[in-house]
């Protein structure tokens, strides 16, 4: 059994989208959403699984949004709307089309969702029931339905979201990505999501990639855009032998830059801490000290005022 989630509750609407943000899936949210569902017609919950589907037609970029509002929310007329949870458009946006029981799974294979809800099975499902003779999977499962026609590959940005969105439900109710399947997995009347015309995706290979997500984890925090200090491209000394401190210095940095030691920098400038102030001036090189003129001796004064003796000498000659 599922670690304590055999029962498990559906995510209300505002869990999956702060799911959504915690794993950078983006998405758009189509009417109100949140509370289309067919919850009067039938039962929702408890849930056991994620099944993902391929539209069976394939969808513009461009028609993706209006896909989704009207096709997916609304229904056909022989099936109503939703028709799933998720719409996944061919750039990896996911359109939020209703929440609650939607008409997505249909009939599928009781033995494959004992399976699925004991997550005991290993390698692609083979289900013997369908849609016409199946037990109510609407009841069990979140579903996408990734806008392609099945019958060659989905883009790779609906790939990703995919595995993505995967790893999101699998987080939340703490189940393994066993509890994702294809709808070809689940009725046998079916054979989505394709890769090739009639053929369905190898689930294996896919499970193992949404185990991978999962391990790798919710996309981290995009990084705060720090205001970043042009630094000078040569690192000149000024003439005048002074740094004005700027945000980010250190003594440490500073004197690495002048060639100089953190001690010269403290004993120019008698600083008494390692601490700077924005806008402080520094000495950064050693200030030149003249040296005091050596004091004469006896015999030097003599033989200087000799020497200027002699000069006035000659000069009155
Ligand atoms: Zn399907």
């Amino acid at each position: 059994m599922k670690g304590g989630n055999k029962m498990a509750t559906p995510m209300t609407a505002t869990q999956i989208v702060a799911q959504l943000k915690k794993w950078g899936i983006s998405y758009k949210e189509v009417k109100d959403w949140d509370t289309h569902n067919r919850n009067a017609k039938g039962d929702w919950g408890p849930l056991n699984g994620f099944i993902w589907h391929h539209t069976g037609a394939d969808v513009s970029q461009a028609n993706a949004a209006s896909y989704a509002a009207s096709t997916l929310y609304n229904g056909l007329s022989t099936l109503p709307g939703p028709l799933c949870h998720f719409g996944l458009a061919p750039d990896g946006t996911v359109y939020l089309v209703g929440w609650g029981r939607a008409n997505h799974a249909g009939g599928g294979d009781p033995v494959v969702l004992n399976h699925v809800i004991n997550e005991d099975y290993s390698g692609q499902l083979k289900p013997t029931r369908g849609n016409a003779n199946g037990t109510d999977g609407n009841a069990h499962f979140y579903g996408v339905e990734i806008m392609y026609s099945g019958s060659h590959a989905m883009t790779d940005a609906q790939y990703k979201t995919a595995l993505k969105l995967s790893a999101a439900i699998l987080d939340f109710h703490k189940w393994t990505e066993k509890s994702v399947i294809a709808h070809g997995e689940w009725s046998n009347d079916k054979w989505d999501p394709g890769y090739a015309s009639g053929k369905i995706m190898d689930m294996t290979k896919v499970r193992s990639a949404i185990a991978d997500t999962v391990k790798a984890g919710p996309k981290p925090a995009p990084k705060p855009t720090v205001p970043t200090v042009p630094k000078p491209t040569t690192p000149t000394v000024p003439a005048t032998g002074t740094h004005k401190v700027v945000i980010g210095d250190t003594l440490y940095g500073i004197a690495n830059k002048y060639k100089v030691t953190v001690e010269n920098l403290k004993v120019w400038n008698a600083l008494k801490s390692d601490e700077l102030t924005i806008g402080q001036i520094l000495k950064v090189k050693a200030p030149v000290v003249t040296p005091p003129k050596p004091a004469l001796t006896v015999q030097q004064q003599l033989d200087a005022l000799v020497k200027r003796v002699a000069a006035l000498e000659a000069k009155v000659k």
